[in-house]
């Protein structure tokens, strides 16, 4: 998919512009998210009771249902776990599991990158899309490790 580039915010932060991407439901539980989000900050559940990170965060530990959770900024970025490219009317999308730094997989869309570039393992960083009113976390090829 092409989509415009439209900002960048300090040295790591993409905004991206697009939209015909549809606006999430918002409830009481992910308003925290969307708000984190639309300031540049990708966030994701630790848990006190086990100590393990889950995505997407939540008020309740997925992995061991305690209510001791803790909301966590990531620092943005992961590797491609898996991906799809999926073609139709409005072009091709790719749709694919992030696996962050922090070691949590969140499914999302890589934008801006064309499929034959795309591998398994390769590094991604967050960017942030505007669905609607609200921003919502998509990832971009992160080339600024090949150039380091
Ligand atoms: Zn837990």
């Amino acid at each position: 998919m092409a989509v415009q580039r439209s900002s960048w915010e300090g040295a790591d932060r993409m905004y991206i512009d697009n939209p015909e991407w549809p606006a999430p439901a918002a409830n009481p539980e992910n308003l925290a998210f969307f708000t984190a989000a639309s300031q540049g900050k990708l966030l994701y559940g630790r848990c006190h009771a086990c100590a393990q990170a889950h995505y997407y965060p939540r008020r309740i530990c997925p992995n061991c249902f305690s209510a001791e959770v803790e909301w966590v900024e990531a620092g943005g970025h992961g590797h491609i776990y898996s991906y799809t490219v999926l073609n139709g009317d409005a072009g091709e999308r790719v749709l694919a599991f992030i696996e962050l730094d922090e070691g949590v997989r969140m499914l999302s869309n890589i934008v801006d990158a064309r499929a034959q570039s795309l591998r398994i393992g390769a590094p991604v960083r967050v960017a942030f899309g505007r669905a609607g009113a609200v921003r919502v976390p998509v990832f971009v090829l992160d080339d600024t490790e090949a150039k380091a």
